[in-house]
């Protein structure tokens, strides 16, 4: 019978645990008044299942927290860095390693160095702090997504790829203007849609035809790696190590968010192989984040991210992971919701604006749609619509993302009944205005009202 179950079990067992508070639906009508109904607002007591955000939100492991214990707090030539750099260097096969306190602290260093005013920086889709840094240093973002990319319900394996095409126009039309080229592993921005390796190779020829260097945003090196297994030829037989380095291999550079696929609370890298590119980024981490082995880091969180990078590659971890977000999906379209074709690795997006179809997108349908999810049942999810992106919002989305480690199979369950009980009783749901908002990302501290 090995292999042959049908259940994928969570591949732990609990050590530690952490109680849950439940609420009445009056304590939360009375949270969503007081935070002007915006769930950014709610304290931790206040939700049930957070799926806010899979950023910094896992749970580490036993060897994790061994490390913790291990950390060496030196302040120079600590053996936490070393262990640290080996396994970054092991994996992604690059010689100089930097430490930096979160991935967006691994882009500014970057650009600050590569970018420079009127240059164009192209990507699949840009992460937002990812295009800020680029727009902050007086360049231009711009986003090559696929062309399946843009149906949520085109069923298409590799959504998070580049359009290679665009590319390559994009790099003859401005010849010098170009500094990088960036591949972000998932595509977040489209729904932790994977990139495929075939796409991979297709954009590191066009880089090697421009003479562009290409750097990958590897926040979910992981994820993307299981998903090449799964659903690309020739990749069914390798381990989610080897895929991962393969991957890397055609990067010269590497930015990484290790509180995603780092399995860890905070951290993350910048990962180069040219070497006086590396010293000069050494020269402003020292200035901001810190000496070049700890960079804004303790020498505990090294030892962590170190460990996490091992245990982040292991297929039963990875099974686990994906199925999670296949199993949430299914039981969405089971209940007749619509979700981003196919579930991606970290979250299932909800169609909002199919589900709330009643309610205009100037009354916020995927905001109504994340209200009603934690009044009726303490879920807390994040929009992404056009409270997030103003009048340029392709889509009205609910993500529902999922923290690494922490939550089990009963309160997925859980979460489904919700949405399915929302689902129900969806034409009761009204929209929402602005009452007060700030001049730039509004998402987080706007305040609403019903309308
Ligand atoms: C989270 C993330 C970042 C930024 O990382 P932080 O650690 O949050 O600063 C960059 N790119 C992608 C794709 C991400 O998911």
């Amino acid at each position: 019978m090995d292999g042959d179950w049908r259940t994928i079990i969570e591949p732990f067992r609990i050590k530690s645990v952490e109680p849950l508070r439940f609420t009445t639906l009056e304590e939360r009508e009375r949270a969503l008044e007081r935070t002007g109904y915006n769930v950014f607002g709610l304290g931790r007591a206040e939700v049930l299942i957070d799926l806010l955000t899979d950023s910094g939100t896992g749970a580490m492991s036993a060897e994790q927290w061994a490390g913790m214990q291990r950390g060496d707090e030196s302040y120079a030539g600590a053996t936490s860095y070393d262990r640290f750099a080996t396994a970054v260097s092991e994996l992604t096969g690059m010689a100089h390693v930097i430490p930096v306190h979160q991935g967006r602290a691994a882009e500014r260093i970057l650009f600050a160095e590569m970018v420079h005013q009127g240059d164009i920086v192209p990507n699949n889709t840009h992460f937002d702090t990812t295009r800020a840094n680029i727009e902050y240093d007086k360049a231009e973002a711009i986003d090559l997504p696929c062309a399946e990319a843009d149906d949520t319900q085109a069923e298409a394996p590799f959504k998070g790829n580049m359009d290679v095409e665009r590319l390559s126009s994009t790099l003859a039309a401005n010849p010098g203007r170009v500094p990088l080229v960036i591949l972000t592993v998932t595509n977040n921005t489209v729904g932790g849609q994977p990139v495929s390796m075939a796409n991979v190779r297709a954009v590191r020829a066009v880089c090697d035809r421009f003479g562009v260097p290409l750097v990958l945003d590897a926040a979910r090196f992981a994820e993307n790696s299981w998903l090449v297994i799964q659903r690309e030829d020739g990749y069914r037989d390798r381990t989610p190590r080897e895929v991962a380095q393969e991957l890397f291999s055609l990067a010269d550079g590497v930015m990484m968010s290790a509180k995603k696929d780092g399995l860890a609370n905070i951290g993350g890298f910048l990962a180069l192989r040219d070497d006086e590119l590396a010293a000069n980024c050494r020269a402003l981490l020292i200035l901001t984040e810190g000496f070049p082995t700890y960079g804004g880091l303790a020498g505990r969180d090294l030892e962590a991210i170190a460990q996490g990078l091992q245990e982040v590659l292991d297929p039963d971890y990875l099974r686990y992971r994906v199925r999670t977000a296949e199993y949430l999906a299914q039981r969405c379209w089971d209940a007749g919701v619509q979700t981003v074709r196919p579930p991606g690795g970290h979250a299932v997006y909800i169609d909002a604006g199919a589900m709330l179809a009643h309610v205009p997108r100037a009354a916020f349908p995927a905001h109504a749609l994340v209200v009603e999810l934690y009044r009726l049942g303490g879920v807390r999810a994040v929009e992404v619509g056009s409270v997030m992106f103003g009048p340029a919002a392709q889509h009205e989305l609910v993500r529902l993302a999922l923290p690494r480690r922490v939550y089990t199979q009963s309160h997925i369950d859980y979460v489904a009944e919700v949405i399915q009980a929302v689902y129900e009783r969806r034409t009761g749901v009204g929209g929402y205005q602005i009452v007060w908002e700030p001049p730039f990302l509004r998402h987080f501290t706007a305040r609403f009202a019903p309308v």
